[in-house]
């Protein structure tokens, strides 16, 4: 008889359920997003809904309809009335007995999430420290792909230092980005940010494409360079910029005291904007 046994219960093969058998689970074959409201409207979900097409035709994902995800995603923010929420979705190549394979029957699996979004105040205000960690994801991560076990095991190395994030590098000594975040400099006295280019070893990070929106007309230069740990050590400021928390100032990197330890000018005036931004 085939068997499946779940935790400790053995059950018939046949008797499994599908979601046992996505291959989200055996192989992270899938792709996600993370959309934030703020005051109870959905921020930025075109961009989000734009990000989410383009991995699901990286991967090869077909007969998804974007306009039918808008209004899952619309009707389950409407329904679960949280003003600050954070949507989570993710769909993946189907699920069938596991073959690296995917059989052409598979039809796509739907999964979303509508969580009250946990804000944290005290980061924004106080600061944050970041510890470094190799980067050893694969070399598509311009694709927000469900495999993500290289970032866990970055995050929870900072968790183990107490740090709020991982900073990754990759083999070239050079910054990538956090292990869930885009992250910026700050330097020739506050008026120019610097983050890494757009390219297939980050994430196309729509908070770092609305912070370099907002810093232009309010006089701050947006430079797009690669700069590895000992340029963020000397930073005059560093800030990591992601959906659920949108800025939030670094005071301290591998244990150096960033800006005398304390959120800088140009992080707090980018903090204001984004604020005045999503009112
Ligand atoms: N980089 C990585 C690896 C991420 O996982 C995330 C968000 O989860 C980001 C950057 C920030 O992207 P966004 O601003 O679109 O949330």
């Amino acid at each position: 008889m085939q068997l499946a046994v779940i935790d400790d219960k053995t059950i018939p093969y046949a008797d499994l359920e599908p979601s046992y058998l996505d291959r989200g689970t055996f192989f992270g074959d899938g792709v996600y997003e993370v959309v934030r409201s703020y005051h109870g409207r959905l921020f930025a979900l075109e961009e989000h809904l734009a990000r989410f097409e383009r991995s699901l035709r990286e991967v090869a994902i077909t007969g998804v309809d974007i306009a039918d995800i808008r209004n899952r995603v619309m009707a389950a923010f409407e329904r679960a009335g949280i003003a600050n929420a954070k949507v989570y979705f993710h769909i993946t190549r189907g699920s069938g007995d596991r073959n690296h394979c995917a059989a052409a029957w598979m039809k796509p699996r739907f999964f979303m999430t509508v969580m009250e979004l946990e804000e944290k105040p005290a980061n924004k205000e106080h600061g944050v420290s970041v510890s470094t960690f190799p980067d050893w994801r694969w070399k598509r991560c311009d694709i927000k792909s469900l495999n993500l076990l290289a970032n866990v095991m970055a995050r929870m190395d900072a968790e183990k230092k107490g740090c709020a994030e991982a900073i990754l590098v990759n083999d070239s000594g050079e910054i990538t980005e956090g292990s869930s975040s885009a992250i910026f400099l700050v330097r020739s006295g506050g008026s120019e940010i610097v983050t890494r280019p757009l390219g297939p070893d980050i994430l196309p990070s729509i908070t770092r494409s609305m912070v370099e929106r907002l810093a232009m007309p309010a006089g701050v230069r947006v430079v797009e360079e690669a700069f590895r740990p000992e340029d963020a050590m000397r930073a005059e400021e560093l800030f990591l910029a992601v959906t659920t928390q949108d800025i939030v100032p670094v005071v301290q990197f591998d244990k150096i005291r960033i800006g005398g330890g304390r959120p800088g000018n140009c992080t707090r005036r980018l903090i204001e904007l984004f604020a005045e931004h999503v009112r």
